[in-house]
């Protein structure tokens, strides 16, 4: 079975066909750095790294565009009450949002482009958008004419009358529709601004991904993804200008991720129930975080809470477990290939529109498979079966590092949880070791109670006593 994705244009599970064959062009909408990412970041960062992951996995050869929006109300208002200025704010945030995508083990975009580097292109295509008279000037400011572009809606398949219904709300008199939106803005006293054919000014929000999508993938481009959040009014938006712009389609497939609520309730400040990604990587392992929103399918709402992290912290390490196991047994993994029809299995449901819940499914099934033939010492077969799960696990991004990497980065939280020093742990391991040489085995089981009081389990293999956090 070839890839389906499902396409919230068509509404309906399509088969992807790539406009150049072998390639494809994606386009994210990033963040807005005036502020900390958030775990509702964190699964939209997660879901469009496992579909570039699988999409790489799949051997297409993919450019992957993720912008940063670094001009914007929020960025000016935090830069002004801080009495900074927004490229200080910005600067801070992006470097921030680095070491985030860093330490959840994000792939880098081919291309991270700010909206404030590409002012030129932004302008041009305003003007496109006047000549073909879908843009007005009101005072300095140019707005996007949405009763001029018929196509408006489709995407999230509202109706302009509703919707203008709706807008009537918040009614600006300078607009000639309650829909129309600013595509440039006059800049107003210590603003960030820039020359412009209609003076001084900065960018509405929406042109942006427009001119940076076009600038780097062209247009039509394939993939265009983001939360669910944005598909009305942004990607709408979005549509409105480059299909005005051009007359050609921005994208062929548009993919949205479900929203994330927090212990069921939609995650605010106000209610404590917002985390940022720092706060998570800090008790927990980033493949917990990995692990937990592979757990439903990118499409669904998902819900997030410490329990349920923790136990998708748990899951993730019997995978590492079995892969030690496997590397302790001294089976023969030389020159295997992956188990062909495991890796089928896996490839047929991530081709079901990246399908991640049962393709986790079947992973957990192998690994308690792999633990009855390791129980039974039936060595057949294991080393194939051990290099699908290997291969599962990497194309999802569960297994970037080995067990090793795994188990010290367990231990370092918890030594910091507990507030203990590790030469504290082997010091004791010291003295047991020594009290066993004595034959003294009653000091060396009270040494390892006492730590397993404590929660550290103590192993003695060939190569040693080594321990472990339970
Ligand atoms: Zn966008």
């Amino acid at each position: 079975m070839s890839l389906k994705i499902f396409n919230t244009l068509s509404g309906e599970k399509e088969d992807f066909v790539p406009l150049t064959p072998g390639e494809v062009r994606m386009y994210v909408c990033g963040v807005t750095v005036y502020d900390s990412s958030h775990i509702g970041h964190a699964r939209s960062l997660l879901t469009f790294d496992t579909i570039y992951r699988y999409l790489k996995f799949s051997g297409y050869r993919v450019q992957f565009v993720r912008n940063f929006t670094d001009v914007d109300d929020k960025i000016i208002k935090k830069a002004n009450d801080q009495k900074s200025s927004c490229e200080t704010i910005t600067d801070c945030y992006i470097e921030e949002f680095h070491r985030d995508a860093e330490s959840l083990g994000l792939l880098a975009p081919s291309l991270e482009p700010r909206a404030t580097l590409h002012i030129a292109e932004i302008i041009e295509l305003i003007q496109k958008l006047e000549e073909r008279q879908l843009a007005y000037r009101v005072d300095g400011d140019v707005f996007f004419s949405v009763p001029g572009f018929p196509g408006y809606g489709k995407l999230s398949r509202k109706r302009i009358d509703e919707l203008e219904a709706g807008a009537r709300v918040e009614i600006d008199e300078r607009k000639k529709s309650p829909l129309d939106f600013a595509l440039w803005k006059s800049s107003k006293a210590g603003e960030p601004s820039w020359e412009s054919p209609w003076g001084p000014g900065r960018p509405g929000w929406h042109i942006e991904c427009s001119a940076m999508s076009s600038k780097y993938l062209g247009q039509p481009f394939d993939i265009h993804g983001g939360g669910r959040d944005l598909m009305f009014p942004h990607h709408e938006n979005e549509i409105a200008q480059s299909e005005g712009a051009f007359g050609l389609p921005l994208a062929r497939y548009w993919m949205h991720n479900g929203l994330l609520t927090v212990n069921g309730e939609k995650m605010s400040k106000s209610l404590g129930n917002y985390f940022t990604i720092e706060e998570i990587l800090q008790e927990h392992d980033p493949v917990a975080v990995r692990q937990l929103f592979l757990t439903s399918h990118y499409r669904s709402p998902g819900d997030f809470s410490k329990e349920a992290l923790q136990e998708a912290g748990r899951a993730a390490e019997r995978i590492y477990e079995t892969i030690e196991r496997i590397a302790c047994s001294g089976i023969n993994r030389q020159n295997t290939v992956a188990d062909a029809s495991l890796m089928s299995s896996f490839c047929q449901e991530m081709n079901d529109d990246f399908n991640t819940p049962r393709a986790l499914a079947l992973i957990f099934d192998e690994v308690r498979s792999l633990n009855r033939l390791l129980d039974a010492k039936q060595n057949d077969g294991i080393a194939e079966r051990a290099s699908a799960l290997e291969t599962m696990c990497e194309a999802l991004g569960l297994l970037q590092d080995g067990p090793e990497a795994f188990f010290s980065r367990k231990k370092a939280r918890w030594l910091r949880q507990q507030g203990f020093a590790e030469e504290e742990v082997q010091k004791a391991i010291a003295a047991r070791d020594e009290a066993r040489m004595n034959k003294d085995w009653r000091e060396a089981d009270r040494i390892r109670n006492e730590l397993l009081a404590k929660g550290i389990v103590v192993e003695d293999t060939r190569g040693g006593t080594t321990w472990k956090v339970r």
